[in-house]
């Protein structure tokens, strides 16, 4: 199986988004207001942006990264229109095999299924979620109980919503969100 290094030159067309104004404070996520300031009170601040947002493009979907300064990732994952968006049916054995650690993830997915039984019926996007959150770990050395993740369904337009949460290090993010990519772009999904 493939395995992209971060490196090595994808098969995953790369894009620059240049936002229009300053990169490091578009679009930004607004802050949670703190219980104790009040409804009246409370201000929305805004976390800048640690990088200009990167984009790829893989046969799966259009992926975009968002790294911002309080350690959060965004990833937004517009699937392509003939792309699979459920891993019912695939293979994930060689998934498994390429990063054995996948198989000690927890998922709070409110059936009290182990993420290697939820692995089997998920989004695909689920599935970058936690290859992500393995690829993080492992490469950047730290626990994975360190590292937080979600993954939400925007309807219209339909895009997956991926947020990871304890990770500081943006162009390790970059890294290893194209070698997820490259790795799922290997999977008979
Ligand atoms: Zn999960």
């Amino acid at each position: 199986m493939r395995q992209g290094d971060g490196s090595s030159v994808s098969l995953l067309m790369r894009q620059k988004n240049r936002p229009p104004v300053s990169p490091l404070r578009a679009p930004g996520v607004p802050s949670p207001c703190l219980p104790s300031a009040g409804a009246q009170q409370c201000v929305k601040l805004y976390v800048p942006l640690t990088h200009e947002p990167r984009t790829w493009t893989s046969r799966l979907a259009v992926v975009t990264l968002h790294s911002y300064a309080d350690g959060t990732l965004r990833l937004y994952y517009e699937p392509r229109p003939a792309a699979p968006q459920v891993t019912t049916g695939a293979d994930l054995a060689p998934l498994f095999a390429a990063l054995p650690g996948l198989r000690r993830h927890r998922c709070d997915n409110g059936r009290h299924q182990s993420f290697y039984d939820e692995a089997r019926h998920t989004e695909v996007a689920h599935l970058l979620e936690h290859v992500l959150i393995e690829l993080l770990a492992t490469d950047g050395g730290v626990a994975r109980s360190q590292i937080q993740g979600a993954t939400n369904l925007d309807e219209a337009p339909r895009r997956y919503r991926i947020r990871i949460s304890g990770w500081d290090n943006a162009a390790q993010a970059e890294n290893s969100v194209e070698k997820a990519l490259l790795l799922l772009e290997d999977q008979e999904l």
